[in-house]
């Protein structure tokens, strides 16, 4: 496989300490190849060169710049297949897919562009001798720090608003899934960005991320990942009150009352949980069944995986789930489940490797279910992000079952499902979450703001709210009498 190299103020560059690391195919355990161990020299430079590009780059006309970013647009669609490839070998995502999900990103380099261009100011009326505007700016540097479980889609969701608005960035990919990046790079040399406008630094958080972090030159960081790395980020970019956005974990209540239709919530909320092989954000995390339909939910929920889950080689066509992204996530998740196991939940579906094979090699758990899981479990409080349903001890008070479902540190996205339009309504209001699916588990385009609530993060992604996220509002009061003519 192809050997990458950082891209940093518009040149391919090796590590300052030329040093590299190694990436692996999850679902043979290979060495797909090695990356530069970039550190704090290399986030020097990055920062620089962004420093110098973003006076060129905020300075262009809106319409120049909407237009650079729409080519950008157009790239993806052409390169899609060759990101998909590369993420189904780093990553493991599924060949048929994984294609189509590089594809779609375009629409947020699209939306993001002609967007930009009606990010409108406003007057404010005061005395008709003075005229006070409102208008928005780029922030400036932004680093953006993403995770591995969507790789390309996470750097996406930041980069196009950011860019579009005038901001140049730093991508700080993570260090297990930094090929889509790297071609995204690629891609953008293609483009007339002035050099810097957009580098991307590969490497530890530890040391890059960390660097990114304290670094007085970037003035805002944009961040997707787990509330570990969240809280310190809030810690380390406090030194230089960098602005933050934060997208982070969630363990997310699924209620699922009586009057539900069972088979649409079992195979949607299954296709949900498995989906990534359960590393999704927005992954159901606890599941809240009525009494009165509990065993039809979870004979629905197994057939439901039976039908539409097929774990394999993600080259494979038929292959709808492939491996976890790497041994360690994958000794994580069965921690999850033998803990479980142990605190007394009920394993009725999985909880294991797939059986002997070619799959052996890869890093892979098959899609598991647990019943009767008790509020205080671990695997009822913490992110599994793994192919593993938490189904809770049946519910039979609407009352008691919206307070548990808020019992959580998290506060990032939920589902109600019923067919009793006030009970849905009533749920919906009081869910402590970024967002409430109502019958339904419909995705978003880059029109949606996305964000959670409590540990799951503050500021929203997609949308004017998240565009707005890059910009400074500035105030400005003019003296109309003082104007020479
Ligand atoms: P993570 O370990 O927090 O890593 C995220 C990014 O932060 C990676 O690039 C990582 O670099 C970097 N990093 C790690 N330590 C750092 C430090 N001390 N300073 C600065 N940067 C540092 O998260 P993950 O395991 O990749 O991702 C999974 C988490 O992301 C889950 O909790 C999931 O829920 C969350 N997530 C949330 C959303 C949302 O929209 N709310 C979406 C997707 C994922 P390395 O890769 O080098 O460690």
């Amino acid at each position: 496989m192809k050997q990458y190299e950082m891209w940093i103020g518009g040149k391919w560059v090796d590590a300052e300490s030329n040093k590299t690391y190694p990436v692996y195919n999850p679902a043979t355990g290979e060495e797909l190849t090695r990356l530069p161990l970039g550190g704090a020299s290399d986030v020097d430079t990055a920062v620089i060169a962004a420093r110098r590009a973003f006076p060129i780059w905020s300075k262009k006309s809106q319409a120049e710049r909407s237009q650079i970013v729409s080519k950008i647009a157009a790239l993806i669609r052409e390169n899609a297949q060759e990101l998909g490839n590369i993420d189904t070998l780093d990553h493991g995502s599924p060949l048929k897919r994984a294609a189509f999900s590089a594809a779609r990103l375009s629409d947020r380099f699209e939306w993001a562009a002609y967007n930009a261009r009606s990010l409108m100011g406003h007057t404010v009326p005061q005395s008709s001798d003075v005229l006070v505007y409102l208008q928005r700016e780029p922030v400036g540097v932004v680093a953006l720090i993403t995770p591995w479980n969507i790789p390309l889609g996470m750097i996406v969701q930041k980069l196009a608003p950011a860019l579009a608005v005038g901001n140049t960035c730093i991508i700080k990919p993570p260090s297990i899934d930094s090929l889509q990046a790297l071609k995204l790079a690629e891609i953008l040399e293609k483009l007339e960005l002035p050099p810097g406008t957009v580098n991307v630094v590969t490497g530890p958080g530890g040391t890059v991320g960390h660097a990114l972090a304290i670094y007085r030159g970037v003035d805002m960081i944009a961040f997707t990942g787990s509330c570990e790395t969240g809280k310190e980020l809030i810690s380390l970019s406090s030194q230089t009150v960098k602005r933050l956005q934060l997208e982070l974990g969630g363990k997310n209540p699924i209620i699922i009352c009586e009057d539900a239709d069972i088979t649409s919530a079992a195979t949607e909320m299954m296709n949900g949980q498995m989906m990534n092989s359960g590393q999704t954000c927005a992954a159901p995390g606890r599941f809240y069944v009525h009494e009165k339909v509990y065993d039809k939910f979870v004979e629905a929920c197994i057939t439901s995986i039976a039908k539409n889950w097929v774990v394999g080689d993600p080259n494979d066509e038929k292959t709808t789930m492939g491996p976890l992204v790497s041994a360690e996530h994958r000794d994580h998740v069965e921690g999850y489940i033998k803990s479980g196991i142990e605190q007394g939940a009920r394993l009725v579906l999985g909880g294991k490797r797939p059986a002997t094979g070619p799959l052996n090699k890869g890093y892979y758990v098959v899609p598991t279910i647990f019943t009767h899981v008790s509020q205080k479990m671990k695997i009822a409080r913490e992110e599994i992000f793994g192919p593993v349903a938490c189904i809770m001890e049946p519910f039979s008070s609407d009352e008691k079952v919206l307070e548990m479902a808020n019992d959580n540190t998290f506060g990032l996205c939920a589902h109600v499902w019923t067919q009793d339009a006030a009970r849905g309504m009533r749920f919906s209001n009081d869910l402590q979450a970024g967002t409430v699916w109502l019958n339904n588990s419909i995705g978003g385009g880059p029109e949606l703001p996305w964000g959670g609530y409590k540990e799951s993060g503050y500021s929203k992604e997609g949308s004017l709210y998240g565009l707005y996220e890059y910009t400074n509002l500035k105030r400005v009061a003019v003296d109309i009498r003082s104007l020479k003519k």
